[in-house]
């Protein structure tokens, strides 16, 4: 199938990081998941703690969300008008999100933060955008500078095809540092748009704020008229039931969402502040558009998943989380591994390095050798890892306890690959 793919398709794969360059060896090629369980071309079941790179917060085929898909689907898939679904995503967004007084669903969280920022821009009629290195805001031109992600995972600091001119309204500066943000509004007063951030990042590794750093940066912006987008795509509605916002309490001014919202499908949204989003067309002049916004089947899916996603769920994924963080860390620990587990909430990525991760210099010092080692004696043993050691790893309500045993039965041989690995 790969090789198939990679004829009629640049690298085989449709998204950089499927690819495996990061570790080697072949793709695998899914045909069904199940609960934490998904099944390759070949038949063989892995326990999946990449659930789709966040979004399948529940597990795969969850009963409840795919009855809400085949009911909406046998309505019909498109309609290009307005629709009860998508009012009532967006009515369940701003019930849980309370920054958020208005939402314009969009289709992927690339589109999101674009969109986020564009009306940032048209809000203050300022050019330029603060974001930091390492986090990862989609693949939009302007945010293409120093991102996380598959770009971390290839090490390419900025990329062809995007033009001096775009990238030259971004200002890049390092996670976690306070000064150096308040060193940009000095440099360039009045002309900040906005800073954006991700909540808690997930595209470097797991590394989480700083003590203050989000009520840092809400402050410097509001000191200086620009606004503060938190980008809660990997976060929202997995961090707590209100997402990173659940856990900090920052006020952000918009926000952007993603993943956990489509329940599987390509739903995404940004909202916040409603004199802000006033201004989006057609209430205001910036404009922003999509023939498949707010798709039936997608807000479906959505809207499934969110109304299951209950305070039992969510302790439920700690849970899972804290658990697997302990069996990891137990196992390099006995190997002699040298490694960080790196948590915020329950999102959490192993970095293998025992040097403190606070920011992406930090996380590109780790010994990825041992990583790679690690990832595919769990690989051949059943449990299928994000192939890169610059991802979070995701659980879901469906990790139960034959999947954890399953875990960390693999464990320990994982563990010795990693310690005996060359670089
Ligand atoms: N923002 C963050 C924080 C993300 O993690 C991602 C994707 O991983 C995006 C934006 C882009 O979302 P999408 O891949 O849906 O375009």
């Amino acid at each position: 199938m790969f090789d198939r793919a990679s004829v009629v398709t640049p690298g085989g794969v449709n998204s950089p990081v499927r690819a495996f360059r990061a570790v080697g060896g072949t793709p695998r090629f899914m045909v069904s998941g199940t609960g934490p369980y998904l099944t390759d071309a070949d038949g063989r079941e892995y326990v999946d703690l990449v659930c789709s790179w966040g979004p399948m917060i529940l597990g795969h085929s969850h009963p409840e969300v795919i009855a809400a898909v085949q009911e909406a689907v046998s309505r019909g898939t498109s309609f290009g008008t307005p629709g009860e679904g998508e009012v009532a995503l967006a009515e369940e967004i701003v019930a849980r999100i309370e920054p958020v007084e208005q939402v314009r669903l969009v289709s992927s969280g690339t589109e999101a933060t674009m969109s986020a920022i564009r009306l940032a821009r048209g809000f203050t009629g300022r050019a330029k955008v603060v974001k930091f290195a390492g986090c990862y805001h989609g693949h939009v031109d302007a945010l293409l500078a120093a991102a996380g992600s598959g770009v971390a995972t290839f090490g390419l600091p900025d990329t062809p095809g995007v033009t001096g001119a775009t990238a030259g309204d971004t200002v890049v500066l390092p996670y976690n540092d306070l000064d150096a943000v308040r060193a940009a509004f000095a440099a360039h007063p009045g002309e900040i748009a906005c800073v954006i951030t991700e909540a808690s990042p997930g595209n470097m590794g797991v590394v989480p704020p700083a003590d203050g750093f989000n009520a840092g940066l809400k402050e410097l912006c509001a000191a200086n008229g620009a606004l503060y987008i938190s980008d809660e795509v990997m976060t929202g509605f997995r961090t707590s039931k209100a997402g990173w916002y659940g856990v900090d309490g920052v006020r952000p001014d918009l926000m952007t969402f993603g993943k956990v919202m489509g329940g599987g499908f390509p739903a995404a949204a940004f909202g916040g502040r409603g004199d802000v989003m006033a201004h989006l067309a057609p209430a205001g002049p910036v404009y922003q558009a999509g023939t498949l916004s707010g798709n039936p089947i997608a807000t479906a899916a959505g809207l499934a998943q969110l109304r299951l996603l209950d305070d039992a769920a969510y302790a439920k994924i700690d849970a899972v989380s804290a658990e697997l963080r302990a069996l990891v860390g137990d196992a390099l620990t006995k190997e002699g591994v040298a490694h960080t587990v790196s948590a915020a909430s329950n999102m959490f990525s192993v970095f293998f390095t025992d040097r403190p991760v606070k920011n992406y210099d930090d996380a590109k010092k780790q010994d990825v050798f041992r990583f790679t080692a690690f990832f595919h004696s769990m690989l051949e043993q059943g449990v299928y890892l994000p192939p890169s050691a610059f991802e979070s790893w995701f659980v879901s309500t469906a990790h139960d306890e034959r999947a954890i045993e399953r875990i960390a039965a693999a464990l320990p041989a994982a563990a010795r690959a990693a310690s005996e690995a060359t670089a």
